[in-house]
């Protein structure tokens, strides 16, 4: 496995909606490689999700995971997923707004709301359909990686930037 380098802010890559994956392409060695990679690369850096195209490939494909890491010492685990070619095919109108922070928005934090509840039609890293309802953190995580792959990041999201933070200010006033 290797560790991926991780497109920042200003990557052309970043704002290019990504394509979904054939089930031939997403059985191609190189393409489960890839979903390996972006695991470690995911664990490496703290991250509780990761969009391919944060790592240069615009493909469908997200990995998501939450364990007790230094970077989201509040967040409820989620078991390893890894997403192809996902959709969210409803969302709640009730929104909740929490802090975000995104490996390609280094070192800066925001508030930015997002449905409460969500269903998800997606696919596992064999092609095997899987639709679920997720709620709280893992609809976050989900909105977040997702938009991703429409090519928007979390600053499009927020309705101002008055809660833009820069990490060593959220540790100091706003870290619960
Ligand atoms: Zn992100």
């Amino acid at each position: 496995m290797s560790l991926l380098k991780i497109a920042r802010l200003g990557h052309p890559v970043l704002r290019k909606p990504a394509a979904p994956l054939s089930e031939k392409e997403l059985k191609d060695p190189r393409t489960q490689t890839l979903i390996d990679d972006m695991i470690a690369t995911m664990r490496e850096y703290d991250g509780v999700g990761l969009a391919a195209n944060q790592v240069h490939c615009s493909k469908q494909v997200l990995v998501i995971e939450a364990r007790n890491t230094a970077r989201y010492e509040s967040a409820h685990e989620i078991p390893l997923m890894v997403l192809v070619n996902a959709s969210i095919t409803w969302r709640s109108e009730e929104k909740e707004e929490d802090w975000e922070g995104c490996l390609s928005v280094p070192y800066l934090k925001g508030k930015v709301p997002r449905s409460t509840a969500i269903e998800v039609r997606a696919f596992d890293r064999k092609m095997n359909k899987q639709d679920f309802r997720a709620e709280g953190f893992l609809a976050v995580v989900i909105q977040h990686e997702l938009d991703h792959l429409s090519g928007k990041v979390f600053l499009d999201r927020m309705k101002d930037f008055s809660t833009l933070t820069h990490l060593e200010e959220y540790g100091k006033y706003w870290a619960k």
